[in-house]
């Protein structure tokens, strides 16, 4: 293939999060000077920055509400139990994934049944939703993984037809756009995370969005241990927080830390996912001319992709049988990449040693307990995507053209290399 060989020999990678330090200081001195840390705290005459997040992600979503929350798990948290999902209910979720939605499933006391995935996408298989509906069945969690996004027309023909409410998961896809909506905005309810390593980030941090005006009053209680926002009539020094107790919550509410600084870097997101897209397309052009390297499919119907990890698989009888794992252990070598920033891609649900529900004794046994019923599953596309898939980290998607070109360079000589190790071929 016809790439630049003589890349640095110290490469500097991208680094994530990239935060200008002053931008950074400055959105930490509006906390310290507002005298209000969190949404706990006294009405300061200002609202507060959660509640400036909340309307600038929210209208960056197109969508007239939004409810922050501690990270992406607790926004799937009160997403199920906004929705009214719990004890007997079923819930449909890829087994492709991080496990956070499987165990906020198992955290209402729902069962997750796990579905297969679709082998260009690696978002779940519609086909194989309808397959696992029962009258159990309340809802489905799409997944939007790695970029890809989930087939949310099907999705939701389907959801109609059932009448199952319908949670995108976007902690992988801020900003992504299907046919003109932004994802989170198609669904019922949105949830996203902003931990260190999506592309917008507090260090934790989260927030579920909707339109649904009694959904969103549901989620808002949820997060603030079954309180709401007063309207009017607030003095200076009150509690903001109303005790409403319309429905139990809990305590899963941002900083007034986080949502600063997630506030002051939303204006450049849409910027710095374009620039993600351009060197994607790039990396997809110069992976498309090595031998045994596939790309991931864009649906025509994707307006605008977000590059969380920026997925590719290998032919894994072209690579010897080589394990991603091992695959990605060479190439971190070969590029100088750490774990963080280059690695295998998930492993299933129901084969991924962190999903080990028959732990915990607050489980309902029949979801949980039973080891057997996960480890008897069998979900052939999940299961052979994560042993030929590798991910990158989307940082490195801001690295120079010369660095892109030296990435598809160095699969290229990773997968010579393995099968001149391996001599599995007959020629
Ligand atoms: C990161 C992530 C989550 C969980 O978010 P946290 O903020 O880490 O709790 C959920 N789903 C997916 C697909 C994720 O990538």
């Amino acid at each position: 293939m016809n790439v630049n060989k003589s890349a640095p020999s110290e490469i500097i990678w991208p680094r994530w999060p990239m935060v200008d330090q002053h931008k950074f200081e400055s959105s930490m001195n509006k906390v310290f000077e507002s005298q209000r840390w969190a949404l706990s705290g006294y009405w300061t005459g200002q609202p507060s920055l959660e509640q400036q997040f909340a309307k600038s992600f929210s209208e960056f979503n197109g969508v007239p509400y939004c409810v922050p929350t501690t990270n992406g798990s607790s926004a799937l948290l009160i997403a199920l139990e906004a929705l009214g999902i719990g004890i007997g209910d079923e819930v449909i979720l890829p087994a492709m994934t991080w496990m956070a939605p499987a165990t906020a499933v198992l955290n209402v006391n729902a069962k997750p049944i796990l579905a297969d995935v679709l082998d260009d996408t690696l978002c779940i298989d519609p086909e194989y939703i309808e397959q696992k509906i029962t009258d159990k069945t309340k809802g489905i969690i799409a997944v939007h993984l790695y970029g890809s996004l989930a087939n949310m027309d099907r999705i939701m023909e389907i959801a109609d037809r059932y009448k199952l409410f319908v949670i995108e998961d976007c902690a992988q896809s801020h900003g992504s756009i299907w046919k003109g909506k932004r994802v989170g905005s198609i669904g019922h309810i949105g949830t996203y995370s902003f931990q260190q390593g999506k592309v917008l980030t507090s260090g934790e941090g989260g927030a579920a969005i909707t339109s649904d005006k009694n959904i969103f009053k549901r989620l808002e209680q949820l997060r603030s241990d079954s309180r709401t926002l007063s309207a009017d009539g607030i003095r200076l020094g009150d509690m903001e927080l109303i005790e409403e107790g319309s429905i139990q919550g809990s305590n899963f509410c941002l900083s007034e830390f986080q949502a600063s600084l997630l506030h002051m870097q939303l204006d450049d997101l849409d910027e710095l996912n374009n620039q993600k897209t351009q060197n994607a397309l790039l990396l997809s052009d110069l992976l498309n001319e090595v031998n045994g390297i596939q790309v991931m499919r864009q649906d025509k119907r994707v307006d605008r992709q977000t590059y969380y990890g920026y997925a590719f698989r290998y032919d894994h009888e072209y690579a010897c049988g080589v394990l991603s794992e091992e695959f990605a252990s060479h190439l971190q070598k070969e590029l100088n990449m750490g774990s963080f920033y280059l690695h295998a891609c998930y492993q299933p649900i129901h084969k991924n040693k962190l999903f080990c529900p028959w732990t915990k004794k607050r489980y309902d046994p029949d979801n949980a307990m039973n080891k057997d019923y996960w480890h008897s599953l069998h979900l052939p596309v999940s299961e052979a995507a994560a042993n030929n898939t590798i991910v990158i980290h989307h940082a490195i998607l801001h690295a120079t053209k010369s660095q892109i070109e030296h990435i598809a360079y160095s699969v290229d000589k990773v997968l010579k290399r393995i099968r001149h190790k391996k001599r599995c071929f007959n020629s």
